[in-house]
C-alpha cells in the first residue's frame, strides 16, 4: 500500500514511520528511472527518501531543491518493487507533495496553473472543451503549448512543452449506459468505472471493456454519476481536493456494492488509487468502513477475466504484439501477468517482450507537462524499445501512458498502433460473432 492516510491528526507525521524504514542500501538505483537518466543521488529513491526523512528531523529546510528533487520523481513507484525493506516511497512522495502545496512554497502561478490543469483533465466537460480549443491552438503552435502557459506550469523559462494529445482524442463525453446486460448465462454482476479522462479521450475503451465484459457472462453497471476517483490530484499533492473526489466516488458507488461483485477499472492509476482507499480513509469514521469495502472490490479489467475464467476469443488478429507494463498497473497493483495471458490468447497474436517494459514512458500523470525535459528523454528510450521488438501494436493499460506513447509514436514517424490490451480482444470476439 502508498497512500497515505487522511483525517490523522498530522497526516504528514504517517511519512516518519515510513521513511525509517529504509536501509539505504541502494538496491532501488537501478530501478529508477529518474536516477538512471541523471546519475545524481537527489534524483534516486534513497536520495529523495533522506532529503524527506532529513527535514522531518530538522537537519535541514524544506526549500526549492528538495521541492525539485521530489518533482522531478515520476511517482513510478518501481522503487517499491525492487526495496527489500518494503519502503512505502509513494505514500511518502504523496505527503511530502502535499507539503509543498499546502505550504504555498511553489510560485504561486505554477500552482494555479497546475490546479487549473488538474481541474480541467478530471472534469469531462471541461475537458472535453479544452481538447476542442487545444487542437485548434495546436495548429497555430505546432502541438505545443504558448510560452506563458509552458513556463507557468513548468516554472523554466526554457519550457518547450508540446500538448499530449492523442491522436485518437474524443472531443466529447461519451457515456456508457447505465446497465448493460449480460450475453448468454450470467456469471457475475459488476460495476464500470467510466472515469474522468477515459470518458473523454478513450470513450472507445470504455465501450470495449463493457462489451468483453458482457460476452464473459457479466452484467455490468456504470454509474452516470460515476467520476473522478482524485488519483491525478493525490499524486500531484493536491491532498484535499483528491479526497474530495474520492469521497464523490464513494458516494456513487457505496450504495450499490452489495450487488456488484467487482468494480471493474481499465485505467491503471485510478484502479492503483481506489485499491488504496482503504488505507486513505483509514482514519476518517464516516468513510472508513465504505472505502474499504469498495477498496476490496476493485479490480484490473485484464485481473478480472484471468480472476473469472474469461473464454479465448475465436477472432483473429494477425500481429507482432508488444505489452509495455504501465507503473500504476506493474508496480502499484502488481498485474503483470495477466494482460499478457489476454493477449497471448488471441488466435493470430505473436506476443514479443521489449527491453525495459516496466520502465516509465515518461507520461506519470501530468509529468510530462510539469517537467517535459525528463519525460522526452523516458519517451525516445521507450520507443527505441519499442522498435527494437519490430511490433506492429503496442497494449498498454492505462490512458496517460496510451496518449504520451501515441503522441511520440506519431512525432517520430513510427507506424504504430497503440491500444488497450482489450480493445484487442474485443476486435477478436467481434470477428467471431460477425459483427
Ligand atoms: S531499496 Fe528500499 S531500503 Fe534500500 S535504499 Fe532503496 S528505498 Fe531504501
Ligand atoms: S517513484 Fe519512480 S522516479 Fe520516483 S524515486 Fe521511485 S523509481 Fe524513482
Amino acid at each position: 500500500m502508498s497512500t497515505a492516510t487522511s483525517n490523522a491528526a498530522d497526516p504528514i507525521a504517517a511519512i516518519d514511520d515510513k521513511t525509517t524504514k529504509c536501509i539505504r542500501c541502494g538496491f532501488c538505483l537501478d530501478a529508477c528511472p529518474t536516477f538512471r537518466l541523471t546519475g545524481m543521488e537527489t534524483r534516486s529513491p534513497r536520495g529523495r527518501i533522506y532529503l524527506v526523512k532529513s527535514w522531518r528531523q530538522g537537519t535541514i529546510p524544506f526549500d526549492s531543491d528538495v521541492m525539485e528533487a521530489l518533482d522531478s520523481c515520476l511517482g513510478c513507484r518501481a522503487c517499491e518493487t525492487a526495496c527489500p525493506s518494503g519502503v512505502e516511497y509513494g505514500a511518502i512522495l504523496e505527503m511530502a507533495r502535499s507539503h509543498i502545496e499546502a505550504s504555498g512554497m511553489r510560485p504561486a502561478a505554477q500552482t494555479f496553473a497546475r490546479k487549473q490543469l488538474l481541474g480541467t483533465l478530471t472534469a469531462p466537460g471541461k475537458l472535453a472543451a479544452s481538447l476542442k480549443a487545444a487542437s485548434l491552438m495546436g495548429r497555430f503552435t505546432g502541438g505545443k503549448l504558448p510560452g506563458f502557459a509552458a513556463r507557468m506550469l513548468t516554472g523554466s523559462q526554457q519550457a518547450s512543452v508540446t500538448l499530449p494529445l492523442p491522436s485518437s482524442a474524443g472531443t466529447s463525453v461519451q457515456n456508457l449506459p447505465e446497465r448493460s446486460l449480460a450475453q448468454g448465462r450470467r456469471r457475475r454482476t459488476v460495476g464500470v468505472l467510466a472515469g474522468c479522462v477515459m470518458r473523454v479521450m478513450f470513450g472507445d475503451i470504455n465501450s470495449a471493456t463493457v462489451r468483453v465484459l458482457q460476452t464473459n457472462g457479466c452484467d455490468v453497471i456504470a454509474p452516470a454519476a460515476a467520476g473522478c476517483c482524485g488519483a491525478l490530484h493525490l499524486h500531484t499533492g493536491f491532498h484535499d481536493d483528491g479526497l474530495a473526489r474520492a469521497r464523490q466516488l464513494i458516494d456513487v458507488f457505496a450504495p450499490l456494492l452489495d450487488s456488484m461483485d467487482a468494480i471493474i477499472i481499465n485505467s491503471a492509476g485510478c484502479g492503483s488509487t481506489i485499491r488504496e482507499y482503504g488505507e486513505l480513509f483509514a482514519n476518517d469514521p464516516v468513510y472508513r468502513d465504505k472505502a474499504k469495502r469498495m477498496a476490496a472490490k476493485a479490480r484490473d479489467i485484464n485481473e478480472w477475466l484471468v480472476e473469472i475464467g474469461y473464454t479465448a476469443p475465436a477472432g483473429k488478429c494477425k500481429a507482432v504484439v508488444a505489452y509495455h507494463d504501465a507503473c500504476h498497473l506493474a508496480h502499484g497493483q502488481k498485474v503483470r501477468q495477466q494482460p499478457r495471458e489476454l493477449l497471448k490468447s488471441i488466435p493470430g497474436v505473436t506476443l514479443v517482450e521489449m527491453e525495459e517494459a516496466d520502465t516509465c514512458c515518461g507520461s506519470a500523470g501530468i509529468y510530462n507537462i510539469t517537467e517535459p525535459d525528463l519525460a522526452k528523454r523516458l519517451l525516445e528510450r521507450k520507443l527505441n524499445n519499442i522498435r527494437e521488438t519490430g511490433a506492429e501494436i503496442i497494449a498498454a493499460a492505462n490512458p496517460g501512458c496510451l496518449a504520451w506513447l501515441q503522441q511520440g509514436a506519431k512525432e517520430a514517424g513510427m507506424n504504430l498502433r497503440i491500444c488497450h490490451p482489450v480493445e484487442l480482444l474485443d476486435e477478436a470476439y467481434r470477428q467471431e460473432k460477425g459483427r
